[in-house]
């Protein structure tokens, strides 16, 4: 199976993607949110009062104290993810969720320092690493984790005002709140969009963003463009006599040539630019922000670096070409592919008038 970890386009994730994160991150959170509440509500019913800890004390220690918090915690990470961010960083992403992860588990264990198996609570943010697809955020994790829970031995459970006496029950319930939130967290693991559908959204040879999920990117462009005004270009690019190359060198060589236009491609679309293999040997870039003289420029770019790229073949060394649509959404289109005929109209006037050329 092909490793997507090394590929530097990876690094980025689309805006549906960051909404589909942060979405699934939030409902999970409510979810454990809950699970937490309840299991201290429960416990709250069977509580008797002692000389040193009456109904009220308890229910600030054991149920409005953690419940706040992680609440509290919950809409920081609201802030953190809701907003559009203007670059779409998957370690960013991986970051606030670590950070929401991580503080949750925190609370959990100084609220309840009595409890000898608390801190295994401190493990259950590992279970989501999978989703990050990263080493360094899954051992940034880890890391944070052995802290909270040297934080925990060393300061928090010594610090501790009140110790309630801890039974059998006690235990059990919040052992049995546990496994209940990490059967929250597993469910995140399993259903989410975001474990699978990363490669699905993939072209394997290139590994840039294939036909469909350049659309459903162009859709979401589109609607933030009517809601706000954000403005964004686009590039249509399609190789020069590909036909040709591939008759003349092979398939094989061709695929090299096409992994190359994708490469270029990837690094001129800009850090928060979007980037697809629209079809065969055609792709398509989302200049976000960028008018369609800037669009133009880096279409050149792009254009100019490729023509200059030398290829090695039986028949000597061998430079090919590119030719370059461009357009801007500056009005309201019919649907994303309206727009794109634009772009495309442009890509054909530039093969009509001799090809290998950026056209407008
Ligand atoms: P033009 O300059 O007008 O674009 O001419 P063209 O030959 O590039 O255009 P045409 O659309 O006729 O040919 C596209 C070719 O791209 C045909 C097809 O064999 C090739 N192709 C499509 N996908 C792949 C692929 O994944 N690998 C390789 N090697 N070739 C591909
Ligand atoms: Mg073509
Ligand atoms: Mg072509």
């Amino acid at each position: 199976m092909e490793k997507i970890r090394h590929d530097s386009s990876y690094e980025w994730l689309s805006g549906e993607s960051w909404k589909e994160w942060s979405a699934s991150f939030f409902s999970m959170g409510w979810k454990i949110w809950g699970v937490v509440l309840i299991t201290e509500l429960f416990l709250f019913l069977f509580f008797k009062p002692t000389a040193d800890c009456g109904r009220l004390r308890y229910g600030w220690l054991f149920i409005v104290r953690p419940s706040g918090l992680q609440l509290l915690l919950l809409f920081v990470y609201r802030l953190l993810t809701g907003r559009q961010k203007r670059v779409y960083s998957r370690r960013a992403m991986a970051g606030c969720a670590i950070f929401l992860l991580t503080s949750y588990a925190a609370v959990m264990a100084w609220v309840h320092t009595s409890v000898t198996l608390m801190p295994m609570v401190l493990l259950l943010p590992m279970l989501l690493t999978p989703l990050y697809k990263d080493q360094v955020m899954t051992l940034v994790q880890a890391a944070l984790l052995v802290a909270a829970y040297v934080l925990d031995c060393v300061y928090f459970i010594p610090a501790s005002s009140y110790f309630p006496l801890t039974t059998p029950f006690i235990e059990g319930s919040i052992f049995v709140g546990t496994v209940c939130g990490m059967l929250v967290a597993l469910e995140l693991v399993n259903d989410s969009a975001i474990v699978n559908d990363e490669r699905s959204k993939r072209d394997s040879l290139t590994k840039l963003y294939n036909h469909e999920s350049f659309y459903e990117e162009l859709e979401y462009y589109q609607r933030r463009y009517e809601e706000n005004r954000e403005r964004f270009s686009l590039a249509v690019i399609d190789i020069d006599n590909f036909k040709n190359v591939n008759d003349t060198y092979g398939h094989a060589f061709g695929d090299v040539v096409l992994k190359e236009v994708a490469d270029i491609c990837a690094r001129h679309k800009g850090a928060a630019g979007f980037c697809a293999r629209y079809g065969g040997e055609e792709f398509a870039i989302i200049f976000k922000g960028a008018g369609v003289g800037q669009a133009e420029e880096m279409a050149e770019q792009i254009r100019q670096e490729f023509e200059q790229k030398m290829f090695t073949t039986p028949q000597g060394e061998r430079s090919f070409s590119v030719s370059i649509g461009v357009a801007e959404y500056d009005r309201a289109y019919a649907g994303a592919s309206a727009f794109f005929e634009v772009a495309d109209a442009a890509l054909y006037r530039a093969k009509r008038e001799g090809k290998n050329q950026v056209r407008r």
